[in-house]
């Protein structure tokens, strides 16, 4: 990031123009020695899992930058909660999907948003998007007509959700879908599978992108999309 641009966003969160949560991103904290460092893990049953690549392997589309940010200081953040929340009672020897399915209130909102992001990690590789092949291809012409079909539905989601969540292609009752949820909400609560997912909230591309959400999603459809992670879940999905 340019220094006029880290002080238009310094500008930006002083005045409350923006989340507070981009407060704890690393283009700050190198600018603004009094932004908070990365959180230290909390102890607990709960880690945060390493990202599968390097924090420069998704640029440009994605830089070292956001995943810094994004993975080692918000994801962080949302584990440590959980664990925070879960010590000392019993849904500290439960699996993240039984605490996600029986809660709801704050103990939700940081399991999910723990399964979301592990989940939003592994939907993107190097090199990845473009088109996928195979069974996965053969459904998603099927549901959605051409993927071309499939990829403005995706990118609609995405850029409609109405401040913070995710866009998602899952399988519903049997068919594939595109689907959208608001802040930790994920398709598990609405018995829904998921293949692959894309996080909308504003920490995810602003650093790169600024305001302009639907250039971000269209380089995860077309630059980062780990067809292979989607192409797994599904003949999971459709194997049961
Ligand atoms: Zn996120």
């Amino acid at each position: 990031m340019k220094r006029r641009d880290v002080l238009q966003l310094s500008t930006a969160i002083a005045t409350g123009l923006v989340l507070p949560s981009i407060t704890s991103c690393s283009s700050v904290v190198a600018e603004n020695p009094s932004a908070p460092p990365a959180p230290p893990a909390a102890p607990g049953p709960f880690t945060l899992p390493p990202l599968p690549y390097a924090k420069e392997a998704l640029a440009p589309a994605i830089s070292a930058e956001t995943l810094d940010c994004h993975h080692d200081k918000h994801h962080q953040a949302y584990v440590n909660n959980l664990n925070k929340l879960v010590a000392g009672k019993p849904d500290a020897s439960k699996s993240l999907e039984e605490i996600i399915l029986a809660s709801d209130g704050p103990l939700f909102n940081n399991a999910a948003q723990d399964w979301n992001h592990s989940f939003y990690w592994k939907s993107m590789k190097p090199a990845g998007g473009g088109e996928p092949t195979g069974a996965l291809a053969e459904a998603i012409a099927t549901a959605f007509g051409s993927f071309a079909k499939f990829r403005t539905e995706f990118l609609t989601a995405a850029t409609s959700q109405f401040g913070s969540g995710w866009a998602w292609l899952v399988v519903d009752q049997g068919k594939l879908a595109v689907a959208k949820t608001s802040n930790a909400d994920l398709p598990l609560k609405h018995a829904q599978t998921p293949l692959l997912t894309c996080d909308v909230w504003e920490h995810a591309y602003y650093i790169d992108y600024h305001n302009l959400r639907a250039k971000y999603v269209e380089a995860f459809v077309d630059k980062l999309i780990d067809w292979d992670f989607a192409a797994a879940n599904f003949a999971k999905a459709i194997a049961h």
